[in-house]
């Protein structure tokens, strides 16, 4: 099959706090078309597979790392969190297993999640020399995942108020319509901020994952979240719910150099 082919290059945000090289990936950049255009890099949601894998190629080589260190999970809305470590060569290595975290203390390796309107969460230990993804919808926050990532990095040396985070483009509280169920849970957890009352609740996930964080130890300025909101920027993101579930997915990626 040829390589289809197209002159832009990936995209992605970046967050000033994080000192490694990471990107929460826009659309931009890929070669897949219709609802996955460009850069989807999801294998399971109906793209084609040849394209989605030259999206990785794309975003290995933009990203300055090798393919075959790239590490992701598969995700299933729970808290599980596990350790990584990356091969150096440029085949894409398949997922580890079900989780909804991963994490890396091997150089050169990085750690990757995918989303298109959930929370994606990269945390940097800077000393430790230690770096973690998480996939955090509302299922994950309601367990509390981010909390979960931290202890595991905890568990092998890390210190909660070093750890440096950034929260990434998501559905944000202008257009994540719950049930009053949902909103009411949410405000037990994370207090009343969480969500935000209308005719009916729309609920601030990034601010829960925040809440989570910093419940969890890291000190609130080292949190950066960032306010882009994937259902409202058509043209720069994957939105499941916008797009009623036919779209592609975003990679959150962070890479172990220090
Ligand atoms: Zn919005």
């Amino acid at each position: 099959m040829s390589t289809p082919t197209s002159t832009s290059t990936p995209e992605f945000l970046t967050s000033a706090l994080l000192p490694v090289p990471h990107g929460f990936a826009t659309r931009t950049g890929g070669v897949s078309e219709g609802p996955y255009a460009s850069l989807n890099l999801g294998f399971s949601v109906g793209d084609e597979r040849s394209r989605v894998e030259e999206n990785h190629r794309r975003l290995a080589q933009a990203a300055g790392a090798k393919l075959g260190a790239l590490c992701r999970v598969s995700q299933v809305h729970g808290d599980r969190v596990l350790e990584a470590r990356g091969e150096a060569d440029d085949a894409l290595r398949p997922t580890l297993g079900e989780a909804d975290g991963l994490w890396t203390e091997g150089e050169g390796s990085w750690v990757a999640v995918g989303t298109a309107d959930c929370v994606p969460v990269l945390l940097v230990d800077p000393q430790g020399r230690r770096v973690a993804a998480v996939h955090s919808g509302w299922k994950g926050t309601d367990l509390e995942i981010s909390a979960r990532a931290v202890e595991a990095l905890g568990a092998r040396g890390s210190r909660p108020e070093r750890l440096l985070a950034a929260v990434g483009p998501c559905i944000q509280a202008c257009c994540y319509e719950v049930s009053p169920e949902l909103g009411d849970r949410f405000r037990a957890r994370f207090g009343p901020d969480v969500v935000r009352e209308g005719v009916k609740p729309h609920l601030d996930l990034p601010r829960a994952v925040k809440a989570s964080l910093v419940k969890a130890g890291l000190k609130p300025e080292h949190v950066d979240v960032l306010q882009a909101c994937t259902a409202c920027e058509r043209e720069r993101f994957f939105s499941h719910r916008r797009d009623a579930g036919l779209t592609g997915r975003h990679l959150n990626f962070v890479l172990h150099r220090f």
